[in-house]
Order: C-alpha cells, then structure tokens, then sequence
C-alpha cells in the first residue's frame, strides 16, 4: 500500500468532508520552495504550507538551531522557571514589534495567541470591576478554530454549527477601498454602547477571507475611536507578521499601535507550533496585584518550549538578513510585474497585490462559494500540473516561500495564465 492509501485508513484532515475530498497527497521530502510527493513528482509550493514558511522547507540554519536545542534543553515547564531561549526570543522580539508592546505570552498556535488576546481583554475590565463581555470584528475575518477565535471568525459556515455557545461578537464591515465610511460609522456605534472589551482585527490583509485588504490610515482610524472609548484593540498578525507584507509586521504601516498582536505560523520559519501574544505594559498591570485571583490563569503545557524558540531566533536571524530583504523585494516586485501584465485579461475582475502577497479575482457567472465548483477545477488544474495554489472560491491568491526562484514564480505565473485561459468558470 502507498502511504496515501494507508493514510486515509486512521487519519482525519482538516476542513475535508472525506466522503467527496480527493485523497491526500503524501509528501515525502521539502527543499526550499519544492515539495516531492512519494511518487517523485514536484511541486512548487506557491502558499508556503498554509502561510508558515518564508524562508524554504528544510532550511538548515533553522535544522541545526532545533538540533542544538534537543541536545541541550528540549524541554522545560514555563511555570517557575525560564530558560535562555525565550529570554532571548523575547528581547529580540520586542525590538521589532510596535514600541509600546512590552510583556509577551507563549502558545502553540495562532487560535491559541487570539484566545489569550480575548480573556485578557475580558479580564482586564473584571478585574476593575467593569463588565464588558462583547467582541467587535470584522465581518469575513478569520482567527482561527477554538471557541473563542472561531467566535471572533466570520466566515459562516465554519461555525455555523456553534452559533449558539459562542462569546457574543459584534461585527463591522471590512474597510476596502471606497467603504471606510460604513465601518467607521459601525465601529463609532459599537464602541459607544460601552460594552466590548475588545476590536480583533487583521492588520491590512483579511488572508483565508481571500487576501481582501483594506489601507492603513482607516485602520488607523479604526484604532484611534478604539483608544477614545476604552476598547482594546487586538492585531491579529498570525498570516501577517515576519515580512509578509514587505516590513516585519502589517502594523508598522501605521501610526497607531494595537495593544496586543497575535503572532504565529511564520514565527519558526514553519518548523515546530508556537505562537506569542504581546501586550502594553498597561495591559499587564492589570493583573498585577497582591490578589492572586486576578493572575492571568492561562497556560499551556508546551508553553514557551525551548526548541520552538530556538527555531524562532533562527528564524528572526534569517527574516533580518540583507538576503531575505532582498528576497522580499523582488517576489514584491515580480508581482508587481505580473499583476500589470494580467490585470487587463477579460477573465480577471480584480487584482492587488502587497509585499510578497498577490491575489486576483476570476470573473464567474455565479456567486461563487468558498469551497464551491469554481475553486476545486482551479485547485485540481494547478495541482495536475505542479503548482500547490489553494483558491478561496474565486479567489487565486500567490503567497511564496521568499526564497523562491525567479523560475519557479515564472512557472506559477504562466499556470494561472494558462488556467484562465484554459477552463470555463
Ligand atoms: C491561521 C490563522 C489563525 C489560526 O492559527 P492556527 O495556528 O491555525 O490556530 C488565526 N488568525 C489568522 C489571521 C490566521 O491566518
């Protein structure tokens, strides 16, 4: 039996209804942008695995940091003690992120930093003795699967079935290009009642809404009503963050600051799950007091593991690096390229493009859903032949390791020229 086979006999993958998904594809081996299934075919990896990896798969500066970190310290509990690794990591975080982020938490995963984000925005206003139980964010967002994230998620049918066990959140619409009025006017409604503790928001790019990205002086707008009315704002930078949109986080296209940012999936170049929410130092001091009962009672086991963070300073290491900025620049650039050359094809309704990401929009004749007809005949015609690309309905988005070669964007390019031109939407 091949591995595929025998995969499917006791696993269970995310977002496949198993009973019409195609078989998952086993894969056996990564180098830098390249992907080998186990019957030796490649395949570009134009979504670098779900957004977790800018700097190549198996890259060997991040190998030989987790290698050294296995045999030194794997693993000790967060809980009264500490260890150099995270120590460090936190330093040369705070360095880069927003100058008024200051204290930071450890987690596995990005629902993980959103969940922690949302209880210490809630209790912060209980431990005043103030109740404020409700969430704003954005209509369409995503923060992912656990209860709270998925509370704060707007795509529908992912929560359809727990609608009625959720945190309440109240939703504004996302601020493209020519709407900003209509979400000021929701948020200056919301934040009025006194009741949100919280605005979740992420920064610039809405990514598994289908890169929908909006500009930052409404956000920063966005965040400044948030200041004026005590709610806290919470930057989601899970998808965002390390370089994504051309500077290290989304946020420091603003002038104003989140009080927390939720960060992951890039955050170890890919390699092992973690995840930090940071906050101000106002944040902190609120939990901050001779009452133990107004600790922060939140932990996971593996919280700030020292192998994750050893491959997250590795990792920091390569972002910063003349190489990577470089790298950056031209995918950014050859984008830029592709997006003048193709913006005009009568199949394209819309194109945008910022720092190393590239979304287009197909012109189809029906509304077309998520995970609808439009999108598998575009995901099938890109996997046939190469290419791993995962459309949002009718949404074909390019999101590459940055390491990529000038061929091998050529190579995606050409494909999705090819499938516009080829297939009926
Ligand atoms: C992926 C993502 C999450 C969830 O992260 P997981 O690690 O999958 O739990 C949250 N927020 C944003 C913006 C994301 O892109």
């Amino acid at each position: 039996m091949t591995l595929a086979e025998r995969n499917l006999k006791h696993n269970w993958h995310p977002y496949t209804q198993h009973k019409t998904a195609q078989r998952p594809i086993a894969i056996v081996k990564g180098e830098g942008a390249l992907l080998w299934d186990e019957d030796g075919k490649e395949y570009i990896d134009a979504i670098a695995s779900w957004w977790v990896n800018p700097y190549g798969h198996s890259n060997p500066v991040i190998a030989n940091a987790i290698y050294k970190q296995l045999t030194t310290l794997e693993h000790v509990l967060f809980g009264g003690f500490t260890h150099e690794p995270a120590v460090e990591l936190s330093e040369q975080l705070i360095a880069v992120l927003p100058a008024n982020q200051n204290k930071l938490f450890y987690s596995d995963n990005g629902s993980t930093a959103v969940e922690i984000a949302i209880k210490v925005a809630m209790q912060y206003f209980f431990n005043n003795g103030i109740k404020k139980t409700k969430i704003i964010a954005f209509e369409d967002a995503f923060h992912g699967d656990t209860f709270g994230a998925m509370a704060a998620s707007g795509i529908s049918f992912f929560t359809e079935a727990f609608k009625d066990s959720l945190i309440e959140v109240v939703r504004i619409p996302v601020p493209t290009p020519g709407n900003e009025q209509a979400t000021l006017e929701a948020l200056n409604y919301h934040t009025a009642s006194q009741e949100c503790a919280a605005f979740i928001f992420e920064p610039l790019v809405l990514g598994a809404a289908g890169m929908v990205m909006y500009q930052p002086e409404i956000l920063n707008e966005l965040i400044s009503i948030c200041k004026k009315n005590q709610v806290f704002t919470i930057a989601d930078e899970v998808m965002t963050g390390f370089g994504k949109t051309g500077k290290n986080f989304a946020c420091d296209y603003l002038t104003a600051m989140p009080d927390m940012m939720c960060i992951s999936k890039a955050l170890t170049g890919g390699a092992i799950p973690m995840a930090i929410t940071s906050f101000t130092q106002e944040l902190f001091d609120g939990f901050y007091d001779d009452d133990i009962n107004k600790a922060l009672f939140h932990g996971h086991t593996f919280t700030a593991n020292p192998t994750g963070c050893a491959a997250a300073l590795a990792s920091l290491q390569l972002l910063q690096s003349t190489e990577m900025k470089a790298n950056i620049a031209r995918v950014h650039e050859r984008h830029l390229e592709f997006e003048e050359r193709i913006k005009n094809n009568p199949k394209v309704k819309t194109t945008r493009v910022l720092g190393v990401i590239f979304a287009l929009e197909i012109v189809t004749n029906s509304a077309e859903s998520y995970y609808g007809t439009v999108r598998n005949k575009l995901y099938n015609f890109f996997i046939e032949n190469g290419v791993i690309l995962r459309p949002v309905g009718n949404i074909v988005y390019i999101l590459p390791p940055y390491i990529i070669s000038d061929s091998q964007l050529s190579k995606i390019y050409e494909l999705i020229e090819r499938a516009l031109y080829d297939l009926e939407f």
